[in-house]
This record gives structure tokens, C-alpha cells and sequence, in this order.
């Protein structure tokens, strides 16, 4: 493989995701990911040059798994025009402004914010420790998930607490899912200026997890997730907003502590605990379809919470020039975004049917969903490895 290339490290707890950009490229050379790591059912799946190609990795742990990646990649040719490795970290506390090439510093940074992200950044620091012991000349950048935050104004990140908690504890709203609202202020705001609109986008990002982001000029200036990721929107497992007022009843109702009840609110609330069916909403939109009410509920519950957001970010906004709908459940249920727009008209906003009908094979691509009236509706698929890349790369020219 010929040209400057980075290899993309995106860890999650039993996952490795991973991608080679070549400079200025759109799509990866090749792209793959481990999965079920730490199980006997663990294994790999990769796309080189078009060919896919699969293997197993027993009981593998992210060690494993990365030396396997690196290995074939050596194999490939693909290993030796690398320069640099980007890992996703999910915290980097109040102190990560933006992306960084790997120091000692910086390492004993993303593990003191452990305590704020303990699922994900331990599994990040796998990720940079297996990749230094299989090729330590190469230089590791921490791209943040919390970084393109970190431009909220005060009176978006502030919780309103007593001062001692929020000066000596460090308790703010941090927001999360910053690498693909970054991703998304950049191609929407490409798309805006190419019309001589202004650049007031609001991004969200429906996954498993699900957050809003209002996007001026390409600055994060305000978003739904907080201190952790359970703050907002109603999502796959997790409650959203909640009177914090209920945790002393709840725990006393249900003789809990608040380890037990936090874990409730973050695995059996959201679609699952509305629904009390499923997570995951292709299945609770089938439950709907089948007239379970339990499951409109959740559906209705999901749209109204998020247009109620998405109208909400006026106020930092001053107009909402464009909303993008992005990640599993944004690229894909037609029904999500028709039910979510539906509540938005007054602020201009309609789909044009056919178009937000799209077939499977345009799914993959950016496209304006919107009505001719209205003001602009896109769906733009998430692609976090790619803006890691252009950080990676923005950071080699500082060494
Ligand atoms: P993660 O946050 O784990 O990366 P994804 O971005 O893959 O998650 O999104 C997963 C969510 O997307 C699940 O709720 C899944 O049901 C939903 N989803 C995927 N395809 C569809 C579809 N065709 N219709 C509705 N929801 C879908």
C-alpha cells in the first residue's frame, strides 16, 4: 500500500473496531472488528481491498486480538506505510480540549478519569498498551470522545450545585459522543456554507446510546448527556432525565443502594424498561407493529423526549438550520425520524416521504431527507473512524 497511513483503534469492552485511512482518503484501505473478546465465541472479521475475510479467536482479550490485527496487517504490506495509531478514549476529564499524541502525562490523565467512564476507558488503555508492546516506534494518539465538548459555555456545563462540589469534585456536564457530532459539524457544515446558510446544526446521534448535540460554527455549544452517559434522550437501556428526587425512594422502596439502583437506570430502563420487551429498537418497532402497546409507548416516548431537545436548542442556536439524524437508529428507522419531525413543524421542519423511505442501498450514504418547504433534514451515517483519522493525522504534524 503506497502513501501515509494511520491505523484507527476504537476499544469497547468486549470490541475492537478498527480502520487504515490513507491520507486525504474517504474510505478505509481496510477496516474490521474483534469481537465477543473474553468469550470462547470471540473472533474477527475484516475487509481488506475489497475481500472480506474472517477467523476465530478463542477466549482472545484485547492483547490477543490487537496482535492479531497488527500481525495480518504486517502480513497485508498494509503495516509499514502506518505512522501513527488513533484510539478513541471515551474520558479525557475537563483537561482534553482536543486530540493528543500519547505522553506519560496524558496516559495517567485517561486513568484518573477512569472513575468517570470505568466500563470504557480501561478498555481504551488495552488498546494503547497492546498497540505500544506491538510496535512501540509508532506514535499513539488519544482522540477524545468528551473533547468536542469542551467548548460548552458555563451556563451549558454547569450543574446548578453548591460550588465545593463542582470546584473540588470536578462535577459537570461533560457530554459524550463527541467524535461523531465533530464528524457531523463538519460535513453538515460543509453542506450549509455551500448554500450560504448559517452553520446552526442540531446533531443526533441515535445508537445504543443516544445524545443531541447544537452545533454553532462548528462549536458543540450545548448537548444532552452530562456527567456520564445517562443524562437526556431515552435510550436502548438507559433512563435519560430523571428527578433525581426518586433515588431516595426508589432505593428505599425497593431496599437497593444507589450501586444497584444506578445499574438499573443504566441496563433495565430506556426501550427496554418502557417496552419491557427489548433494547434494541428494530425489535420494539416490531413489537409496536404488532400492537403491543407497551412498545408504542416506548417509541412515542423516544421521539417525543428528542424533538422536545431538538427544540430546545433555539435557545443557544438563535434558528436550527439543519437537523441531522445519525447512528443505527437514525440512518435506518424511517419511522423514528418521521415520528420526531412530526413534532417540529412549527420550527419549519417536514421529510419528504419518498426520500426518507430511502432503500437499503442508499442507506449508507449522506442524503437530505427533507420536504421542498422545509428547512434541511439530513441523514449522515456516523463514521467516528474517519474523524479520528483526520485528528491523527492533524496530530503528526506536531512532532
Ligand atoms: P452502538 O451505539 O452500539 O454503536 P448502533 O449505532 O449500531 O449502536 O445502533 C444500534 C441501534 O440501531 C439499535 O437500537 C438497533 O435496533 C437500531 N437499528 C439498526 N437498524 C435499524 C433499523 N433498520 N430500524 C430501526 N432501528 C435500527
Amino acid at each position: 500500500m503506497s502513501g501515509n497511513a494511520v491505523l484507527v483503534i476504537n476499544g469497547g469492552s468486549s470490541s475492537v473496531k478498527f480502520a487504515v485511512f490513507r491520507e486525504n482518503a474517504a474510505q478505509p484501505d481496510c477496516y474490521g472488528q474483534a469481537s465477543g473478546l473474553g468469550t470462547a465465541q470471540a473472533s474477527l472479521t475484516y475487509t481488506l481491498n475489497d475481500n472480506e475475510h474472517s477467523d476465530t479467536l478463542p477466549s482472545a482479550n484485547h492483547h490477543c486480538a490487537l496482535e492479531k490485527i497488527l500481525a495480518g496487517l504486517d502480513q497485508a504490506g498494509v503495516l509499514q506505510s502506518i505512522q501513527a495509531v488513533g484510539h478513541r478514549v471515551v474520558h479525557g476529564g475537563h483537561q482534553a480540549t482536543q486530540a493528543v499524541v500519547l505522553s506519560p502525562d496524558t496516559r495517567q490523565r485517561i486513568e484518573d478519569n477512569i472513575e468517570f467512564a470505568p466500563l470504557h476507558n480501561p478498555a481504551n488503555l488495552a488498546g494503547i498498551e497492546a498497540c505500544e508492546k506491538q510496535s512501540p516506534a509508532l506514535p499513539q494518539v488519544a482522540v477524545f470522545d468528551t473533547a468536542f465538548h469542551s467548548t460548552l459555555p458555563a451556563i451549558a456545563h454547569t450543574y446548578a450545585v453548591p460550588v465545593s462540589w463542582r470546584q473540588q469534585l470536578g462535577v459537570r456536564r461533560f457530554g459524550f459522543h463527541g467524535i461523531n457530532h465533530h464528524y457531523i459539524a463538519e460535513t453538515a457544515g460543509r453542506i450549509l456554507r455551500a448554500e450560504n446558510l448559517p452553520s446552526r446544526i442540531v446533531s443526533a446521534h441515535l445508537g445504543n446510546g443516544c445524545s443531541v448535540c447544537a452545533i454553532k460554527d462548528g462549536k458543540s455549544v450545548d448537548t444532552s448527556m452530562g456527567f456520564t452517559p445517562l443524562e437526556g434522550l431515552v435510550m436502548g437501556s438507559r433512563c435519560g432525565d430523571l428527578d433525581p428526587g426518586l433515588a431516595e425512594y426508589l432505593c428505599a422502596k425497593l431496599d437497593v443502594n444507589i450501586e444497584t439502583l444506578t445499574r438499573q437506570l443504566n441496563r433495565d430502563s430506556g426501550l427496554l424498561g418502557v417496552s419491557g420487551s427489548s433494547s434494541d429498537m428494530r425489535k420494539v418497532l416490531q413489537a409496536s407493529a404488532e400492537g403491543q402497546t407497551d412498545a408504542t409507548l416506548a417509541v412515542e416516548l423516544f421521539c417525543y423526549r428528542l424533538a422536545k431537545y431538538i427544540a430546545s436548542y433555539l435557545v443557544p442556536l438563535g434558528s436550527i438550520e439543519m437537523i441531522v439524524f445519525s447512528a443505527g437508529i437514525g440512518e435506518h428507522s424511517a419511522h423514528i425520524r418521521q415520528r420526531t419531525v412530526q413534532w417540529l413543524s412549527a420550527l419549519g421542519f417536514a421529510l419528504d416521504d419518498t426520500a426518507n423511505h430511502a432503500s437499503p442501498a442508499k442507506q449508507q450514504s449522506i442524503r437530505n431527507i427533507s420536504a421542498a418547504h422545509s428547512r434541511p433534514v439530513y441523514v449522515i451515517p456516523a463514521n467516528e473512524e474517519w474523524m479520528i483519522a483526520q485528528l491523527t493525522f492533524q496530530q503528526l504534524l506536531s512532532l
